[in-house]
């Protein structure tokens, strides 16, 4: 019958960006009637950003659009730009495309950028996470048509324990090394994951030293509301305290010359990748903790079961996997390339 039909039938692959409300293009993810691009990954002129971390949250752009939340941390990352902050839920209607930005759980400020435009409304995720955390505001499920996820953990044998297991595990490594007199240095990255990881540690077993990298990250966290312990420069740290001492630094300052200070220490990293890892001495650590600001396997399941989405749109991480797995759910699944992903956490990851 296809063949004897004149009109109708499929639109061709080539038209499809006519219709779809965000395209993939060489700078980033970009939105045609709105002519903005969502973390673009080269300069643009309208970059909306969905959280600061490097892969996502450039320099150069023109004009950038983040939620509010997100505007100490982001002039920390990148100093002067042009910014206009966004609260959550709020709508920006710009060349007839309404944007929103709301929660995605993954670290101070982030969000999903929901675009709507003559009546379908598309969501891109950014990163997420749908577990609860201190330091930020909870995922939100948006409804949508078409929903754009990350799959950085997208593969089943990734299952988070809880946040009350995984801080037990190393509230109870630094009380046994403060009882023996080492310091305790766990190597983490310096935005979301640090003030995570002070969020949630037993601030009574001794004093918190922090990378200066960390500081102004810290400072922008505290000045949004967030409750952090109190934090010690290294320089500053009595003596007598270094055995007693929690250490947060990046991955990086493992390998240099900061950590003599702290002496016969034991060390440890805290990252989603230690999942795999198995128990102890997980590469050159002496211990892994498993805690990610990315969802696993369940919740990326569930965070796209819950928008209700017939069309899901996968970018980095396990990218096949993904795709095929939603396919096999019955929803319309694709990818897009993208030059996203924790480069940092994947370096340290690599030199482990
Ligand atoms: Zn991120
Ligand atoms: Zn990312």
């Amino acid at each position: 019958m296809g063949a004897d039909r004149p009109w109708g039938g499929p639109a061709a692959d080539r038209f499809v960006d006519v219709q779809d409300l965000i395209v993939q293009r060489p700078e980033g993810l970009y939105c045609p009637p709105g002519d903005f691009y969502i973390d673009p990954w080269r300069r643009v002129e309208r970059a909306v950003i969905t959280h600061a971390h490097a892969d996502h949250a450039r320099a150069g752009h023109g004009h950038y659009l983040a939620t509010a939340v997100s505007e100490g941390v982001l002039r920390a990352r990148l100093g002067n730009i042009t910014l206009q902050p966004l609260a959550y839920g709020d709508v920006v209607e710009h060349r007839g495309v309404r944007i929103s930005l709301h929660p995605a759980g993954h670290v101070l400020g982030s969000a999903q950028v929901r675009v709507e435009q003559a009546g379908r409304v598309w969501v891109a995720s950014g990163d997420y996470k749908v577990a609860p955390d201190p330091t930020c505001a909870a995922f939100e499920p948006v409804r949508c048509d078409v929903f754009i996820t990350e799959s950085t953990f997208g593969l089943p044998i990734y299952r988070w324990q809880t946040d009350a297991q995984v801080f037990a595990e190393i509230n109870a490594w630094w009380a046994q090394n403060a009882a023996l007199g080492r310091a305790s240095v766990l190597a983490c990255y310096s935005f979301g994951k640090a003030q995570r990881l002070l969020a949630g540690v037993d601030a009574s077993i001794g004093p918190i030293v922090c990378h200066a990298a960390a500081e102004p990250i810290n400072r922008a966290y505290r000045e949004a509301g967030v409750a952090l312990p109190d934090t010690t420069p290294a320089t500053s740290l009595d003596k007598s305290a270094v055995g007693r001492a929690l250490v947060l630094c990046p991955p990086a300052a493992m390998a240099g010359t900061w950590l003599r200070r702290f002496g016969d220490h034991s060390d440890a990293f805290a990252s989603g990748w230690m999942r795999l890892r198995g128990g102890r001495r997980r590469g050159g650590f002496d211990r892994g903790f498993a805690l990610s600001d990315h969802a696993d396997w369940p919740g990326l399941m569930s965070a796209i079961g819950a928008t209700g989405a017939q069309r899901v749109i996968v970018t980095h991480g396990s990218v096949p996997v993904m795709v095929r797995h939603l396919t096999e759910q019955g929803l319309q699944a694709e990818a897009f390339e993208t030059q996203y992903g924790d480069t940092q956490e994947a370096a340290a990851e690599a030199s482990v």
